[in-house]
Parts: C-alpha cells; structure tokens; sequence
C-alpha cells in the first residue's frame, strides 16, 4: 500500500467545458482532490492549476477492462497490482482563463477531453481547449462523454455522433470516446483501459539536464515568521527533463531585473535545491511528472505571489536565452473560436498582444508585422528557444482571444 504514494510519472491535463465534469472525474478517479499536498502546496498551487494524483491498477486475472481500476482491494478481495501514477491537471473552467490553461498545456503530456453528454456539441471552451491542445501539440488524447446518466439511448448515440463530428480533422481524430459517468462512476475501468492505452509515459532520459517549468511560486512563511525560522522561497511546477536532487544548483530564467547605474536589465537567478516534495511527500531526487515543490535557498520576497511563475528553472548554464523582443513565424486562426464565425484580421504594427510560451504569458507590443511574421516588444521577457510555439491572443472587446500561433525564430 506505500506505493500509492509513488512519484506520478505523467501528467494528464483535464480539459472541456465548465461544468460539463472535469472536477468530479478527477474526484472518481484519484479518491481526493491534491490533499496529499502540503497546506503551503494546496493553498499556493492546486487553486489556480489543480494537480491531483491518481494511481492507476489492475486485478490479476480478471480480463480487461474490468481489470482496471483505481481501488487497492479487488472485489475477490485480493490485492490489485499498481500500473502507474498519473497526474492529473485540471484546468479552470469558470472565467476560460485561456492563458493558464495553454500554461497548463505546456506541462501536459495527453490529455482527457471532458464533454457533458446532456448538451449539444461543441459548446464554447470545448472548442476552445481542444485548439489549445492541437496549438501546444497534445496529441495523446482520450475523450469521455460523460453524465451518460442523464440522458437516453437516443441521445447517448445522437451526442456522441456529434462528438465524432466535431473532432474530425482535429488532433483528437482518432481519439477513443469513452462513454462514463463521472458522478456514479461508471465505465472507470473502460476509460482507465483508455488512457493506459492512448496516454504512455512518455521516453525520458534521466541524464538529460533538468529543466522545469515554473507554474507558481511562493513564500510560505507566516507573517511574523522570525529570520532563523524563515523558509527559502518555493517555486511549484513541473520538471519536464532530467532529474533534480536536493542539493542541486539551480538556475532560473528569466531571473529578476536589477537596475545598476541607471541602466535595468534582466539577470538569471542562482540558488540551491533545498527541499523537494513530489507525489505529495518529501523525496530526495524528482523526476519528470506531476506537481513538483521545490525549496530553494531563495528570498522568500522573491518567490512571493507568483513573481517566478512562468519562469524556467534548470542546471546552470543549461537554459534557453532570455528573450526581451522577438521575431515569430504567425499562423492564424481561420476565425475567432467560440465567436459567431468573426473573422480574424492581420496582425497590425503596435497592437498590443497577450503571448503565452512555455507557463509564462507576457503582454507584447508589436514593432512590425508582415503577413505571416511579425516582431514584438515584450514588457516581461521570456526564457524560450527558437522553434517553441506561441499562443497568441488578441483583445476583443473585454477580453484577450486567441487568435493564432507563433514559432519563435
Ligand atoms: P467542471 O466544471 O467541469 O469541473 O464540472 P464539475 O465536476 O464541477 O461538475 C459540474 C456539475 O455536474 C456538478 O454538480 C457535478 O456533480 C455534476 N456532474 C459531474 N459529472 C456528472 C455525471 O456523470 N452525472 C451527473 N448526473 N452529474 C454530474
Ligand atoms: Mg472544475
């Protein structure tokens, strides 16, 4: 039973529209909702980009998928093997924060598309996540009609031709739709036989440098903490190469502007591994997948309030260059997803424009547009590589659209 606390080796991002069950499958399939974690965890990161783990297992010689399940006990009553952990990234549904959900999406390596049986397909961020996962290329996708409870067999059959409909020629073609219940949990095993089959863990090499996407970041002494009880800063995110160890050296990119004779400029921050905490306990060496806390020997007045999120952490002298302006190769949108078919218009020289790369998102303002290409200004810079894909929104009207996907050049 101690290996249900083991370190999740994936990360599966729960994707779909608000309401339509992410919170509850996460709920059937993990038992709880990230309170493995740490007070200090829950409170700084499960909020905005809920992490739960689920340890996936399967009876000895029962056949599949009722083999699948995710209980310890069997109901012969022997003991169930453990397959793997995942994590599970449940992106906010409520104000379609579509920046931390393509933030979410640059840490996903598959993801379940999660889509209400009892309304007509798509709704608005339905279609919006699955472009999402088709721009930041997921492509291991499993999608699952849920709240089969509620409806008939017609209209079981009838949505679920809707579903095959709406993702053809997207990334989520050939996906598998499952059909479940979240709530009375049904078919858990078929969408669990589901994911072990479309969602691999994928090849990684524990020699690699480590590199870490910041997600979040915090400090979580309390107020009136004394100097010798202080805790260094923490930085929460997800190490997606190589391994990190206590005692590491880390490097963090962008790193903070500092301002010396007048004259700012953006310099890469040093400090140690001080603490590590994975699958929701203190480990001494992470590896890649699920949510990772990392103590550092930082000023906690550096970590504070999400002021590293979005930033990229890794062995020294191992990180991508930090970018204050850049030139990307533009592909837009045909039109403005979730609007009524309104067309998007070019890029235009000093639009301002919302760019999400890698788990940061920054304002950007664009010093020169060509059709296909442009350049832009960014007010925070970013720690990228050429070749990494760039969300980019738009504003319209009260809120930032996205209108399209850059390639850093
Ligand atoms: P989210 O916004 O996608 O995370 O959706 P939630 O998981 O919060 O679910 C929204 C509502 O739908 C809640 O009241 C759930 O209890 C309910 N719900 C979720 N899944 C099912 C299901 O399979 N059947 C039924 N009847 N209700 C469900
Ligand atoms: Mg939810």
């Amino acid at each position: 039973a101690t290996e249900t606390h083991q370190q999740p080796e994936v990360n599966i991002g729960l994707v779909g529209h608000v309401d339509h069950g992410k919170t509850t499958l996460v709920q059937a399939l993990s038992g709880s909702w990230t309170d493995q974690h740490s007070e200090e965890m829950k409170r700084g990161i499960s909020i905005r980009l809920g992490y739960a783990d689920a340890t996936f297992r399967k009876c000895p010689g029962v056949e599949e998928p009722e083999a699948f399940t995710v209980d310890e006990t069997c109901p012969d009553g022997s003991e169930s093997d453990v397959l793997r952990t995942v994590s599970f990234v449940d992106a906010p549904g409520h104000e379609t924060l579509m920046a931390t959900m393509l933030s979410g999406a640059a840490l996903m390596d598959g993801a379940v598309l999660v889509v209400s049986a009892t309304e007509d397909v798509p709704q608005a961020q339905t279609e919006e996540h699955l472009m999402a996962l088709d721009i930041i290329g997921v492509e291991n996708i499993v999608i699952a009609q849920n709240k089969i409870d509620l409806v008939d067999r017609d209209q079981a059959v009838h949505n679920y031709g809707q579903i095959e409909e709406f993702v053809e020629g997207t990334v989520a073609e050939d996906a598998p739709i499952v059909p479940i219940s979240a709530q009375q949990e049904v078919n858990m095993d078929l969408l669990i036989g589901a994911i072990e089959e479309e969602i691999p863990t994928p090849d990684r090499d524990e020699s690699n440098a480590a590199r870490m996407f910041a997600a979040r970041s915090f400090d979580i002494n309390r107020p009136g903490t004394t100097w010798e009880d202080l805790n260094g800063g923490v930085v929460g995110g997800s190490l997606v190469d190589g391994t990190l160890e206590v005692g590491d050296e880390l490097e963090l990119r962008p790193g903070r502007e500092v301002e010396e004779e007048g004259q700012t400029e953006w310099r890469p921050i040093t400090t140690e591994v001080r603490s590590l905490q994975a699958g929701g306990r203190s480990v001494e060496v992470a590896r890649p997948g699920g949510l990772l806390g990392v103590g550092t020997g930082l000023d906690p007045s550096l970590t504070k309030g999400d002021a590293l999120a979005g930033q990229v952490a890794g062995d020294p002298g191992t990180l991508p260059p930090t970018y204050e302006s850049f030139e990307m190769d533009v592909e837009l949108l045909d039109r403005v997803v979730g609007e009524e078919g309104e067309e998007i218009e070019e890029i235009s020289t000093g639009e301002p424009l919302m760019l999400t790369v890698g788990t940061a998102t920054t304002v950007g303002a664009v010093t020169s547009a060509r059709s296909g290409e442009c350049e832009v200004s960014l007010k925070r810079p970013v720690c990228a590589e050429t070749g990494d894909q760039i969300a980019i929104n738009r504003r319209v009207g009260a809120r930032w659209r996205l209108i399209g996907i850059g390639t850093l050049k």
